[in-house]
């Protein structure tokens, strides 16, 4: 992507109906998750079929850099990019630094989107990755102005971990990426850990001791229903309470300050003080009232929750020839459609009609 693509995406007219992202159960939707490719490197068993073939679709980078600056004039406070993998992106530090440069509270006709508010701020820009890419780009990533890295991690035993992922030596690479991210300066860094029952929770237990020692934030996520092969069960989820009780088996977990009933992650240090576990229950304590989420498709489909049974298509305004105000009037309309919550676990619940390696998580 050449920076005078960029430029050129990135002159925006002032936008009607200043006024912060709101969906219609009074929700501030403030969190904008980015899917960059869905083409992945790995083909986790939680996630993708083993099978290639796939069709692969993905916008140029100028094309979700305009799409995230309408977003970021609409409220949006935090941009996360994710995939598919999204280091497979060549130039995506380019993305990044001119990301950076948006600021936050403001329409882009300098009205604040809140009367009596202060100075912009800054946007807060996170990645999810598997991490294999990412110890020869951490720090560039670092310097074009990403804030946050988030890595998938599912074992912290190399031959579970090569199972989970289905690529040989994956555990290696990953864990050099985490290690090359932590000493690029973007630690601490966030590893996330999908838990199956019978697959990888044998893992719990040397994760603690994997986080505690190498100063990385660990979440155990529950195994959601997303995943192409669908091998998805009740019985496959490690539900909050247990999981928390098999952590405190390591020390006594102390919760750290600022859980509310509404977070995505439970968050939790030890008695010695030394390390910090966030447990994700969407399914067993799920905590759709406070979500503040949306997700563009790496197609440039809007997605107001993971659990959605339709898309809506931003990028098909936009090939029509739509103004940055039409595709802002757009996402308002989109937005006010956000479902209240899933329904997993539900009698007559659907699976989503697309599984995350195309959702972007
Ligand atoms: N390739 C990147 C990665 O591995 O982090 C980004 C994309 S991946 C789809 C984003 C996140 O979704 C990962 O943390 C992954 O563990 C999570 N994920 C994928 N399928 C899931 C499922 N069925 N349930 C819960 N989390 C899932």
């Amino acid at each position: 992507m050449s920076t005078q693509a960029i430029s050129t995406a990135a002159s925006l007219a002032p936008f009607a109906g200043a006024g912060r992202l709101t969906d219609s159960h009074g929700r501030a939707i403030t969190d904008l998750r980015v899917s960059v490719t869905d083409r992945c490197n790995y083909r986790c068993i939680y996630c993708r079929t083993g099978n290639d073939g796939a069709q692969y679709s993905e916008l140029p980078l100028a094309d979700y850099l305009r799409i995230i600056r309408i977003f970021v004039s609409l409220g949006i406070e935090k941009v996360r990019l994710t995939g598919g993998e999204p280091l497979l992106r060549r130039d995506l530090t380019t993305l990044i630094r001119e990301v950076a440069q948006l600021r936050t509270g403001y329409a882009a006709d300098g009205t604040p989107l809140e009367a009596g508010e202060g100075q912009p701020g800054r946007l807060d820009i996170a990645i999810t990755t598997n991490g294999h890419l990412l110890a020869a780009q951490a720090h560039s990533l670092r310097d074009a102005g990403l804030s946050r890295v988030t890595v998938s991690m599912d074992a912290v035993n190399p031959d579970v971990f090569a199972r989970i992922t289905r690529v040989p030596g994956s555990y290696e690479r990953v864990l050099g990426g985490v290690r090359a991210a932590q000493a690029a300066g973007l630690g601490p860094v966030k590893v996330n850990c999908v838990l199956l029952r019978g697959f990888n929770d044998d893992q719990i237990v040397p994760f603690v001791h994997f986080a505690r020692s190498e100063g990385v934030i660990l979440r155990f996520i529950e195994f959601m229903p997303l995943e192409e092969d669908r091998i998805w069960s009740a019985d496959t989820v490690i539900g909050y309470d247990e999981l928390k009780a098999r952590i405190s088996a390591v020390r006594p977990l102390v919760p750290l300050p600022g859980n509310t009933p509404g977070e995505t992650a439970q968050r939790f240090t030890f008695d010695d003080g030394l390390g910090e576990i966030g447990i994700i229950a969407p399914v067993s304590r799920a905590f759709c009232g406070a979500c503040s989420r949306i997700r563009l498709t790496s197609d440039g489909k809007i997605r107001t929750c993971l659990f959605s049974q339709m898309d809506h298509d931003l990028y098909g305004v936009m090939k029509r020839g739509g103004s940055d105000d039409d595709l802002a009037t757009y996402i308002r309309g989109v937005v006010a459609q956000k479902e209240a919550r899933h329904h997993i676990g539900e009698p007559g619940f659907l699976k989503p009609s697309r599984s995350m390696v195309h959702i972007g998580g």
